[in-house]
């Protein structure tokens, strides 16, 4: 049983969805979340993981670690994508497993579901088709990590659950042009543009793929919500079950910007998966449901950047 005293290590705090995690069980009143920087340890290093897990003694893991980046990121860097990704997972749900940490939960992503699935995606939807080309690698990673805590659970009865998440945002987002998901790169972009005399905004792809977009603590309550009951299940996915064009977005975040120029599309870059909008029937029937809207995190996102703007000054790249 979990409660306030028990030991919460967090793998992956100090990221976007490791953090939210963190602060909400704090806010809940927690008293022993632990976690560990990627310099303090490198969580593709099996030992290390083991003698961290081993000194640690944690109740419960959450392992909100991993290689992750925006459509371009995954497809120019597939090999760091697919081994990295399951060098982390593997190291800490094995040794999770080994050193008798009886709860486990595995954080994915709505990419594991095959590209042309039937929309909403349910979770019996998983392996029944080919992913999209532009992040399999993540995927297929993410995919074993689920099929890895699904068979602990299946073979030692212990509570190994996945959440999969559909696209986050949120504070703490990675605001890098490059390697960013396309809300901050938004957010940024159309910032930079209104304060140089509302200049054309280039975006990419043809703006015409549907995207559903999940505020970052929602993510952390279903989370802090698997963490305190036991999920009848092995996967579910978190999601708000709405989506919007990419370019409804840009003229959502324009607006909450106040940029008046003009927006480009170059679609020499990928549109990736035309469509992935999740099934969130599973949470809401076991008693989750998100509760920030979009217009509302897409403001509360923009209020971050700008008080942590001088953060992103050192790294102006060209997107
Ligand atoms: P995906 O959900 O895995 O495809 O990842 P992204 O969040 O990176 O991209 C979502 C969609 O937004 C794709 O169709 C991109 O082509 C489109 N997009 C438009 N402008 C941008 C941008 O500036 N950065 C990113 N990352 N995507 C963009």
């Amino acid at each position: 049983m979990i409660d306030k005293d028990s030991i919460i290590y967090i793998a992956g705090h100090n990221g976007m969805v490791g953090s939210a995690i963190w602060r909400t069980l704090a806010a809940q009143g927690y008293l022993n979340i632990i976690g560990a920087s990627s310099k303090e340890l490198d969580l593709r290093k099996q030992k290390d993981v083991r003698d961290y897990i081993r000194k640690t003694k944690p109740d419960v893991i959450i392992d909100a670690a991993a290689k992750v980046g925006g459509i371009l990121a995954n497809n120019d860097f597939p090999y760091q994508f697919l081994m990295e990704n399951m060098q982390i997972q593997n190291n800490l749900i094995n040794e999770a497993h080994r050193l008798g940490v009886d709860k486990f939960i595995f954080l994915g992503s709505s990419c594991i579901y095959p590209k042309l699935a039937p929309q909403p995606l349910k979770e019996e939807y998983l392996l029944t088709g080919p992913l999209e080309p532009t992040n399999e690698w993540y995927a297929l990673a993410k995919i074993t990590g689920v099929k890895a805590c699904e068979s602990i659970r299946k073979q030692f009865d212990k509570d190994f659950v996945s959440l999969m998440p559909t696209n986050l945002y949120g504070t703490h987002d990675n605001f890098d042009l490059n390697s960013s998901h396309v809300m901050p790169a938004m957010i940024r972009k159309f910032y930079e543009a209104k304060q140089n005399n509302n200049a054309v905004v280039v975006l990419w792809g043809t703006g015409t793929p549907k995207r559903e977009f999940l505020f970052v603590d929602d993510m952390a309550k279903a989370v802090v919500y698997a963490l305190e009951n036991q999920l009848p299940d092995y996967l579910y996915n978190v999601g708000t079950g709405e989506d919007l064009t990419i370019k409804e977005l840009a003229t959502k975040i324009q607006k909450i910007i106040g940029h008046t120029g003009e927006i480009i599309w170059d679609d020499t870059k990928p549109d990736g998966t035309p469509r992935k909008l999740m099934d969130v029937s599973k949470m809401h029937n076991i008693g989750w449901k998100h509760q920030v809207d979009l217009e509302d995190g897409i403001k509360k996102t923009y209020k971050w950047f700008l008080e942590n703007i001088e953060n992103f000054k050192t790294n102006q790249l060209k997107g």
